[in-house]
């Protein structure tokens, strides 16, 4: 029940501290620096101009022959809707994400984009429509507008500041001396662990992506800042397929579709709503969670009262 511990955090109102559960960020680097895998087909189809529609058609994938992960999966997703993605560390929710990436090579079934088989497609045509935000923000030594700038790099002065003020940059760029031009150290000291996320989702924005991956764990941050975060990756998801490994009470109530995995499959499929009523897996853990919350809000009013 690793992710509901942010839930809870919040259900309780309390500061949200939340440990990475996952290293899906370094994963995802280690794959991008490798050689690529097969070459593209020569005779790749041209991308489609949908609007972002996923569907999984009996995909099974698996890292090694020992260790069966995911099979015969299915689930499909409408254009701009939300997939909140919970479940325990190790249940495949990273796996999955990266697997509409195409970061690696189904052993059966498909993965449709607008209709498409990925696996067919150009891996650069797959990768320009998917966007990612990991818990990790990169960052490189340059000025705050070339970073953001960095997720299209034809992008205007005029669509780079669009996006900084979507996503809530322009607020603290404001205050620093040289704005936009302001260079990040190589560790990026001179802004904050909140301000750097915020900057990666500006990158993400300006790239226009039609399906989106989110990563929801954050580092610790103060509650203002993770306020900011929250309605920061809101303006992004507006109008985009999103598939977020989510943390929040507020976005897993929210979202269209709930997938809930354990062990590789997802043992339940449904909104908020159904699945409450279903009384499976996500209820139990929904209402385990939601009772502690409030035994644990008692108990700190009780220590505040007496
Ligand atoms: P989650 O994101 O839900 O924590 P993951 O998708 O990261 O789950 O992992 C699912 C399973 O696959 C785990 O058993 C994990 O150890 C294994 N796994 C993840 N990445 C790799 C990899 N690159 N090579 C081999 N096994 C992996």
């Amino acid at each position: 029940s690793q992710q509901f511990t942010q839930p809870l955090a919040e259900l309780g109102g309390m500061a949200a501290v939340l440990q990475s559960g996952t290293a899906s960020a370094e994963r995802v680097f280690e794959l991008l620096d490798e050689e690529e895998q097969e070459p593209d087909s020569k005779d790749a189809p041209e991308p489609a101009n949908g609007a972002g529609e996923i569907v999984f058609d009996d995909v099974t994938f698996s890292y090694t022959p020992e260790q069966k992960l995911i099979e015969n999966l299915n689930f499909s997703v409408e254009p701009g809707q939300t997939v909140a993605i919970v479940g325990p560390t190790g249940a495949g929710k990273s796996t999955l994400v990266n697997l509409i990436m195409r970061f690696y090579e189904l052993d059966g079934g498909r993965i449709l984009l607008d209709g498409q088989d990925i696996a067919e497609l150009r891996r650069e045509d797959v990768r320009s429509r998917t966007g990612m935000v990991l818990q990790d923000p990169w960052l490189f030594a340059g000025s705050i507008r070339e970073n953001i700038r960095y997720g299209r790099q034809d992008a205007t002065d005029e669509e780079v500041l669009a996006a900084a003020t979507a996503c809530y940059v322009d607020r603290f760029v404001h205050s620093l001396p040289e704005g936009y031009d302001t260079v990040l150290d190589e560790d990026a000291s001179n802004v904050s662990a909140g301000e750097r996320q915020l900057i990666t989702i500006a990158r993400a924005f300006v790239s226009d992506p039609q399906v989106l991956i989110l990563d929801e764990a954050t580092s610790s941050v103060d509650t203002r800042t993770e306020l900011l975060l929250q309605q920061a990756m809101a303006a992004l998801r507006q109008g985009r397929t999103s598939f977020v490994i989510a943390h929040r009470l507020s976005t897993i109530r929210d979202a269209d579709l709930i997938l809930v995995m354990e062990h590789g499959s997802i043992v339940e499929q449904g909104t908020h709503d159904e699945l409450v009523k279903q009384g499976g897996a996500y209820a139990r853990l929904y209402n385990s969670q939601f009772e502690q919350a409030v035994s644990d809000l008692d108990a700190e009013q009780s220590q505040l009262t007496s």
